[in-house]
């Protein structure tokens, strides 16, 4: 087989897909073209492609059924697969891409494009299968490669590394840092422990952990501080500054990317936490190492992003605070709930809203404003897990929606959101100031609840109760606050009568 690759293209007759085939095998690639859907899924579970075009012309099946099909079966779950339509709405490719595919490309297509596309899906799919192959000794690194390989920007890659890796060990320290030229100091791109310090810049003398890491190239296990012998230099600071350092263990493994950028996975724990070890050392080199994978490909992957999707992914965002913008939101919880309801799963939302934000943007400005909505967006963008999300729903409200998780567990944390809210202190455009967050929290299934509207409007009236009660609470919505509700709306009725 060609080394290029080897690439399924399924289409009716040479006039769908003009040049296609050719354009490929002058490329270097081995193509095979098929007629019909039901040869090309057989093709594709026999021969391991490593990437299926399909174009609308196919015979027999639809190429949505396909992907579906496709994606079913646990042997070609990872192949790339590109639909190809003439058809030019919007909302086909975001039903194509939920339903499965890889890509989805408009014709009449630009072949230098197409191939450039296909030669990074090609890429792509070939580091996934790889980094699980390597993983597929540890259940649990292979599912952390899985989530990280899914991610396709850097960002949500340490981000999501640092949360899924101090789960995992439960402990709370957990950083990203990336080492800056000289090797003097480091620049903290993830941090688990507190989204506070993130591209915070640290002095790495005071890190010997990190810096040997770094110089020696070896992952760096300490298992009790007190007696090791690496920071002997560094603890009469500790003394002098008077700093209470409660850490006993720590890992630091070092790892460098293709353009020459080095940096460390830091990992800590208090003596209150499990001990790191050498299994501790064991498993987040692997999952270093997929996700360095990862990250190269997030560089390559999103320099060949069009222009066109880069401004499909702007307006898939709100703009102030970086969080989903709130049709894409919508869009998305609707798919949620239809899932919920369809496998009977659960789901939880919590609708937080910023207390007092008018008397903020009173005595502040409306630029130290912004700047609360933006930090109020960061630390819950950073408190979810993998499947969570979190959308701006309105002026100062943001909507979380958890899948997999029951009303109880959502209260859990929202309620821990709301507490490391209210702990902190937000550096807003030089002044140093304390927020605080009501949230209302309302689950799937319940017995009333048909429609999205039901669902948010109960998270409505649980945070409206939180609001009453004095606000910097999360209530959890139960249907005796409807009724409340309703009284008070027939009193106003009445009395106004
Ligand atoms: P409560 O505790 O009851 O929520 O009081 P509140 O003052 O926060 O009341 P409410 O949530 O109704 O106020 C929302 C305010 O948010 C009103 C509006 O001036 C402000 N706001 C909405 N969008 C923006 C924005 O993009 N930037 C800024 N700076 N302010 C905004
Ligand atoms: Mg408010």
């Amino acid at each position: 087989m060609s080394d290029k690759g080897y690439i399924l293209v399924g289409h009716d007759g040479a006039q769908a897909l003009a040049g296609l085939d050719d354009a490929l095998a002058a490329d270097g690639y081995k193509v095979r073209s098929v007629g019909d859907g039901t040869t090309l899924i057989s093709y594709i579970a026999s021969q391991s492609p490593d990437l299926v075009v399909i174009d609308e012309s196919i015979r027999e099946m639809a190429p949505l059924e396909i992907v579906r099909h496709v994606r079913h079966r646990v042997g070609s779950r990872d192949v790339p697969l590109l639909l190809t339509s003439s058809q030019a709405q919007g909302d086909d490719a975001a039903t194509a891409i939920r339903a499965g595919a890889t890509d989805y490309i408009r014709k009449p297509f630009e072949i230098g494009e197409l191939l450039a596309r296909i030669a990074a899906h090609v890429t792509r799919g070939r580091l996934i299968r790889e980094a699980r192959r390597e993983a597929d000794t540890s259940g649990i690194v292979l599912e952390i490669v899985r989530d990280v390989t899914a991610s396709l920007s850097s960002e949500e890659i340490f981000d999501m590394l640092v949360r899924r890796v101090s789960r995992l060990f439960q402990i709370r320290r957990c950083s990203m840092i990336m080492i800056q030229e000289g090797g003097e100091r480091g620049t903290v791109v993830a941090a688990h422990d507190d989204p506070s310090i993130s591209a915070l810049s640290i002095d790495l003398t005071r890190y010997p952990e990190i810096r040997q890491a770094v110089e020696t190239g070896a992952p760096v296990l300490v298992k009790n501080l007190r007696g090791s012998a690496l920071f002997e230099q560094i603890r009469p600071l500790w003394e002098t500054e008077n700093i209470d350092v409660d850490i006993q263990s720590i890992v630091a493994i070092p790892f460098a990317f293709d353009k020459g950028q080095h940096g460390v996975f830091f990992l800590r724990s208090s003596p209150d936490e499990p001990v790191l070890d050498e299994e501790s050392v064991r498993l987040t080199s692997a999952i270093a190492q997929g996700a360095v994978r990862a990250l190269n490909r997030a560089a390559m992957f999103e320099s060949v992003l069009s222009h066109q999707e880069q401004l499909e992914i702007l307006a898939k965002t709100d703009e102030l605070t970086g969080c989903l913008s709130r049709r894409y939101l919508m869009e998305r919880l609707e798919n949620e709930l239809e899932r919920a309801a369809r496998y009977e799963r659960l789901l939880g939302v919590v609708m937080f809203d910023i207390d007092d934000f008018k008397r903020l943007n009173d005595t502040h400005g409306h630029t130290t404003g912004d700047a609360a909505l933006r930090s109020i967006g960061e630390v819950l963008r950073r408190s979810l897990r993998t499947a969570d999300f979190v959308g701006r729903y309105g002026g100062d409200e943001f909507l979380l929606v958890l899948p997999e998780t029951s009303a109880h567990g959502t209260h859990q944390l929202a309620e821990r959101i709301r507490n490391g809210v209210s702990r902190r202190e937000f550096d807003l455009r030089g002044g140093m100031l304390r927020l605080t967050v009501s949230g209302g929290v309302a689950g799937f299934p319940d017995s009333d609840v048909m429609a999205l509207e039901d669902l948010i409007d109960r998270a409505d009236v649980a945070l409206y109760k939180a609001k009453a009660a004095g606000r910097n609470k999360v209530f959890i919505y139960s249907p005796n606050m409807m009724n409340d509700e309703t009284e008070e709306m027939e009193k106003k009725a009445e009395s106004g009568r």
